[in-house]
């Protein structure tokens, strides 16, 4: 009999914690606003942008652009942060990464009041997660993970998780966050030696490398689950497709669930940026 897996849709999980987001903006007295610095013209970045103003304009935020020219100074970026950070009505501020040569992303996150840092990148939200306090501001995309996992009644306690990947975006947060839902986590870079030792012996593996068809299907063992983070532009003929690390034909094979790329991670990270706009929101008001 052929082996299907649990495809762990990020669009059905999305539209059924939206509906949460929604009644809890009905409850504040004033409409939660989320600012996002867009620093140059970048395409990818562009589209993620308004992919994250439909999510957030569908749910009740309002979301304002900031937008710079690739050229701008580190000072004068500076200076509208600062001004953000003072003004009443916003609740949240993204810098989109990535940022242009001159721009330092280590200061600018920074610059970003805790309190408004809905990416959860300044030191202090990450020292929380750090610390296993989740009561800070946690990166999106860590978050929306286990909440994916969650919706599919999949618990990560006691389980042996393969992270793949240890950016400050994506591997670190992620895997701070499992430690403190007690899950056993290995985590995996660009210099381990033996990837295949690590992942088939993980009950779940969460690739976060933006190298596509890194997990091939005899590296991971029968009725694994696999997240794929990973969403790289491929030329395909004469279009460009998103890729996964995973490669799905041979890995689903063996995975008893598995998230599609695009549509698995992505939503829920979306989902999760303006979980912690309304989180922000809700501790300001
Ligand atoms: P990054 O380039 O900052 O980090 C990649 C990490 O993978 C590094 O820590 C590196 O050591 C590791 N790595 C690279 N090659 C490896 C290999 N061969 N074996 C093991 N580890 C390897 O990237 P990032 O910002 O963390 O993003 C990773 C991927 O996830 C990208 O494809 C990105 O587009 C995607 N992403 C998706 C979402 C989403 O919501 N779906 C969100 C953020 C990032």
């Amino acid at each position: 009999m052929e082996h299907i897996p649990i495809i762990l849709d990020g669009k059905k999980a999305q539209a059924h914690y939206a509906e949460m987001l929604r009644t809890r903006i009905q409850k504040l007295t004033q409409k939660p606003k989320l600012v996002i610095f867009f620093i140059g013209n970048d395409e990818r970045s562009r589209v993620y942008i308004e992919r994250k103003k439909a999510f957030g304009e569908s749910v009740g935020v309002s979301v304002e652009i900031v937008e710079f020219s690739s050229d701008v100074s580190q000072d004068e970026v500076l200076l509208s942060i600062q001004n953000c950070n003072e003004r009443n009505d916003v609740s949240g501020i993204i810098i989109q990464l990535p940022l242009p040569a001159q721009l330092n992303e280590k200061i600018l996150t920074a610059a970003v009041l805790p309190e408004k840092d809905v990416d959860g990148l300044h030191p202090y939200n990450l020292g929380k997660l750090a610390k296993g306090e989740l009561d800070g501001l946690i990166p999106a995309t860590a978050q929306g993970i286990l909440l994916l996992l969650s919706f599919f009644e999949i618990s990560v306690s006691g389980k042996n998780i393969a992270v793949i990947g240890r950016s400050i975006l994506v591997g670190r947060p992620v895997s701070l966050l499992l430690l403190a839902h007690n899950a056993t986590v290995t985590m995996a870079h660009s210099k381990t030696k033996n990837l295949s030792e690590i992942t088939l012996n993980a009950d779940i593996i969460i690739s976060a490398a933006g190298v596509p068809n890194l997990i091939r299907g005899n590296m991971i063992k029968q009725g694994a689950i696999v997240v794929d983070v990973g969403t790289t532009a491929v030329k395909m003929g004469d279009e460009l497709k998103l890729s996964g690390d995973a490669l799905f034909d041979e890995v689903s094979k063996k995975a008893s669930a598995i998230t599609p790329v695009p549509g698995g991670v992505g939503p829920m990270t979306v989902y999760s940026l303006f979980d912690n706009v309304i989180r922000a929101a809700e501790k300001q008001l």
